[in-house]
């Protein structure tokens, strides 16, 4: 049986997980899936439209009526039913309602074939929480990046600052990325794990340069080793 031609990289916020997807992704040059981003969408949209945010027939029936739409250009990432969310999705208080609405079954559901049929013809480079485990358990490279959660509320409050928004102290994002952290491990489905066969990355001590230095020879030793042709 072929592998899919998806490198999975997955691991808690904050660990610095999207800065190295995007650049390998570049440095690849394959495109890059950030399927936060979609949860985040939904999230967004769903408060907006005061969508209860449970499992239910109300939540399926916006998910049978909506037009998601991934990657249109570069300044439109995301949106539904026409509406750019790019910018509006990095909201602080929309990282919480993603961790609520991706405990939704009907949700997830609904991005696993999304997510699936993203990536069906292309190699890409996805990044999420499930996709080693979940969305593409056959994918022929995995990776689990991580850090302390020090470090990942440190990283995560400059994120803020950086985009004006950070009115928080270190003791209030670290309280909030614990909740998330454990939100993500404990949900009844799809929960935040290492995938068996996934590589496992540290990034608490390293530099970005390292790391990616390091994950584009695994990666390229095993498109090898399965014939992929990246
Ligand atoms: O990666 P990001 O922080 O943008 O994701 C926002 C939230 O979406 C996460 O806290 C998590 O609850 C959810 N998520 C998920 N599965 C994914 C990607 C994100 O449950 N594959």
């Amino acid at each position: 049986m072929s592998l899919s031609k998806v490198i999975a990289i997955d691991g808690p916020s904050g660990s610095g997980k999207s800065t190295i997807a995007k650049k390998l992704a570049e440095t690849l040059g394959v495109l890059y899936i950030d399927t936060g981003a979609m949860f985040r969408s939904l999230a967004y949209t769903c408060d907006q439209r005061n969508i209860p945010m449970v499992s239910g027939p109300e939540i399926q029936n916006f998910l049978n009526s909506i037009q998601l739409d991934y990657g249109k250009s570069s300044d439109f990432l995301i949106g539904i039913d026409g509406v750019n969310l790019t910018d509006k999705i990095r909201e602080h208080s929309v990282s919480k309602l993603a961790s609520i609405v991706s405990q939704v079954p009907e949700v997830r559901e609904y991005l696993l074939h999304f997510q699936r049929e993203l990536a069906s013809r292309v190699v890409c480079v996805m990044e999420g929480r499930d996709i080693g485990t979940v969305v593409f358990p056959d994918a022929f490279c995995k990776f689990f990046v991580t850090a302390s959660v020090e470090i990942r509320s440190e990283r995560r409050l400059n994120q803020l600052k950086e985009a004006g928004t950070g009115d928080m102290t270190l003791e209030q994002v670290m309280k909030d990325v614990q909740k998330r952290d454990d939100s993500d491990m404990n949900r009844e489905v799809a929960p935040l794990k290492q995938a068996e066969d996934a590589a496992l990355v540290d990034t608490s001590d390293m530099e970005l340069n390292e790391v990616l230095k390091e994950l584009t020879g695994t990666v390229q030793s095993k498109a090898e080793g399965n014939g992929i042709h990246l």
